[in-house]
């Protein structure tokens, strides 16, 4: 059994002609039992994303505003309140993906930077974990994270979704008991140094996601990445650490549901 901790069923990239029913259909037949659709522009995914998690068991997702979004005057009108309201959703297990994206320029880094505050403080409001982008801005990510627990007395949990930073950034969100997730990078063959870090990431912290439909994990890379395809992350991780891919297939659904507390709540045991 997968956990796909990380995926965006709605997407258009998905194809016109490709439905979020017919992805977690795919999914459930190669053994993915479970996923999380992530928000990315909460006013006009939240209808959508929870409706999705509504009709089909083991599907729970997200909400919040990527850094791509977060100069979207709607997206920056949700104060932390209006995210904790929307998180109380049965089906809501996360908060994100928010973070800092500094090598696209799709929206300005002050507003990035309130807006990954923004969603931090309702992490620990909620005590939902934080979903984190971050590329090219990993020092900014890591103080923001840092600024915001010395700011409160409430935990904060997480994971580096996607992971492609440095061994640094690895490190500190390890140190502050954040997870680390996989994609299908880390089964592209030129990634040797991102292979290297996952090996270096503890069992109990590391999770699979395919970020679908990007980077589809080999061999499919360059296709349409669904989350059927999660089993490839899986196998590249197993390979790493010795273990088979239904072990880490296990390790990884076990660690996700160590995060994503939420899910437990409307697990349905599969027969
Ligand atoms: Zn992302
Ligand atoms: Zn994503």
């Amino acid at each position: 059994m997968y956990i796909d901790s990380h995926c965006h069923l709605n997407h258009p990239m998905n194809g016109e002609d490709v439905s979020p029913d017919q992805l977690i259909t795919q999914a459930k037949e190669a053994g993915t039992v479970g996923l999380q659709t992530i928000c990315c522009r909460m006013h006009q995914e939240y209808e959508l994303l929870t409706g999705i998690a509504e009709a089909h068991d083991n599907v729970w997702c997200s909400v919040g505003t990527h850094p791509h979004d977060a100069s979207v005057e709607a997206e920056k009108a949700y104060s932390v309140d209006d995210i904790v309201k929307l998180s109380q959703h049965p089906k809501v297990i996360g908060i994100g993906e928010s973070g800092l994206d500094y090598y696209y320029d799709y929206a300005d880094p002050q507003d990035q930077k309130k807006s990954f505050r923004k969603h931090i403080q309702a992490c620990q409001e909620t005590g939902l974990p934080l979903i984190v982008h971050a590329r090219d801005a990993d020092r900014d990510c890591m103080d923001i994270i840092h600024d915001e627990i010395k700011n409160s007395d409430k935990p904060l949990y997480g994971v580096l979704h996607c992971f492609s930073s440095g061994e640094a950034m690895a490190r500190e969100a390890l140190e502050i008991g954040f997870y680390i997730s996989f994609s299908g990078m880390v089964t592209f063959k030129k990634m040797d140094w991102l292979r290297d870090i996952a090996l270096q990431v503890p069992g109990d912290r590391v999770l699979i996601e395919t970020d679908a439909p990007f980077l589809a994990p080999h061999p499919y890379r360059g296709k349409t990445n669904q989350p059927a395809y999660v089993e490839f992350v899986a196998l590249e991780l197993a390979k790493l650490h010795n273990l088979t891919r239904e072990e880490m297939g296990h390790k990884t659904a076990d660690n996700f549901f160590r995060l994503f507390l939420k899910a437990k709540d409307t697990w349905v045991q599969q027969k």
